[in-house]
């Protein structure tokens, strides 16, 4: 079957009007499918009235259908039921914790409850929900991935798209986590997925944020050709509306600084107020807002040749040169002063602004603010003040995402299914083993 593109409007608000954001991307691995031998150069627009990024022109439907059966994981995970190794079931539980930590900051309690996620993957989030003792199912179009997790998990999804997935029960919770933006339609799916509530039932989604891309990663790669749809915090409250839902609990608190949003049905006594009023001042706000969080990562695109500079001629006179530099160059830069037995210069810095954790970026369990407060730690013991450096390792564990508090993950390596040294480069992990020893 050839792949068919065609050109749309806005899905979520209908307008025809866009700008463009990101054409013919030169970022290989993550920004250009090549799929039946054929190069797929994405370019993605911002819609005038919304303000969501989307694919214009886009995969047809049909394409869509044939592109998630087999060849998405492939393109993008290319391991099956024999191959998958215990850092790709890792890091997808690593990934889950940041989610069950969010439910549970808002209060939310899952047990009991009877839960649906909709492109569940190997369903490591609905076995670590099983295990607080929620009731779960899920639907996945990936043949290989159900596969895999009826292996790792003995978890069996039904195996089929959702926009044509039959829908036989109601459900407390209906997750869309990292997914609604892949689908032709999300304005489709997030109303179908409303259609599967229970009385006082919930939605929770997860999607990646426009305004926290990846530092390090050009902004063709960031908007990467398998996401459709690239939201801010505005424009999905757009559809969230749309879709006649409205949001209860919104945080940037998802790996790599994902949203999450809690929805639940409005009634039509209710009055929803929408924070951005679609006009073109508001467009051009958010416009501007995500070039400034790119400038920075136009500036270190050259991360070698940053760090090699870093190294050779001191942080805090480079960190001046580029006020915007990444957290992942601070934490290196601390690193290698750790390693050369400077624990002074270390110090220096982290007291310094440029040593100071950056809010505009994305992070990662190892790019992470605990992880600054790790390296301080660290740096407290190497100048021999214990009680300072287990000061900070403690506060360090209450930063990281609260991997210790769920069994799931210490039963995943009890059973071999995560070697539990794949975790020993992990600064959270190594945070909590020095804890234990001191
Ligand atoms: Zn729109």
């Amino acid at each position: 079957m050839e792949i068919t593109e065609v050109t749309r409007e806005c899905d979520i608000c209908g307008c025809d009007k866009n700008t463009l954001i990101s054409k013919k991307p030169s970022w290989t691995k993550t920004s250009v499918i090549k799929y039946k031998n054929k190069l797929y150069h994405s370019t993605d627009v911002m819609c005038n009235n919304c303000g969501v990024i989307y694919k214009n022109p886009m995969m047809s439907r049909e394409s869509m259908r044939d592109f998630y059966q087999d060849a998405y994981m492939q393109l993008y995970e290319p391991f099956n039921v024999t191959s998958i190794s215990g850092v790709s079931i890792a890091l997808r539980a690593v990934t889950a914790i940041y989610c069950l930590d969010w439910l549970d900051s808002i209060g939310y309690d899952i047990t009991e409850k009877k839960v649906f996620e909709v492109g569940c993957g190997f369903g490591t989030l609905l076995m670590a929900m099983r295990s607080l003792g929620a009731e779960v199912a899920g639907v996945e179009p990936g043949k290989r991935s159900s596969e895999i997790g009826e292996k790792v998990f003995g978890f069996k999804a039904t195996v089929n798209s959702f926009e044509e997935f039959n829908i036989s029960h109601l459900y407390d919770l209906v997750i869309i986590n990292n997914t609604l933006e892949h689908f032709y339609s999300p304005t489709e799916a997030l109303k179908k997925a409303r259609t599967m509530l229970s009385p006082h039932g919930k939605i929770l989604v997860e999607v990646p944020s426009m305004l926290y891309p990846y530092p390090g990663i050009p902004i063709d790669g960031f908007l990467s050709s398998a996401h459709n749809f690239t939201f801010s915090k505005e424009s999905f409250e757009w559809l969230a509306y749309k879709c006649g839902l409205k949001i209860d609990y919104m945080a940037y608190k998802g790996h790599k600084k994902c949203m999450f949003f809690l929805l639940s049905e409005y009634k039509h006594s209710e009055t929803v107020q929408l924070t951005i009023p679609p006009t073109k001042e508001n467009i051009n706000k958010l416009l501007n807002q995500y070039q400034e969080v790119n400038t920075f990562i136009d500036d270190i695109s050259d991360q070698v040749k940053f760090t090699q500079k870093m190294k050779e001629e001191g942080y805090l006179g480079i960190a001046k040169e580029y006020p915007n530099h990444t957290n992942v160059l601070g934490i290196s830069y601390v690193n290698w002063l750790l390693a050369q037995n400077k624990p002074k210069e270390s110090l220096d810095f982290l007291n310094s602004p440029a040593g100071v954790w950056k809010d505009n970026q994305s992070e990662d369990v190892d790019m992470h603010p605990g992880t600054l407060t790790y390296l301080r730690g660290l740096t407290y013991r190497h100048l021999g003040d214990f009680l300072q450096a287990k000061k900070c390792f403690e506060e360090a564990m209450l930063q990281y995402p609260h991997f210790y508090k769920y069994n799931f993950l210490s039963d995943m390596v009890i059973n071999g299914l995560i070697p539990e040294n794949i975790f020993g480069t992990s600064s959270w992990y190594n945070c909590a083993k020095t804890l234990e020893m001191m």
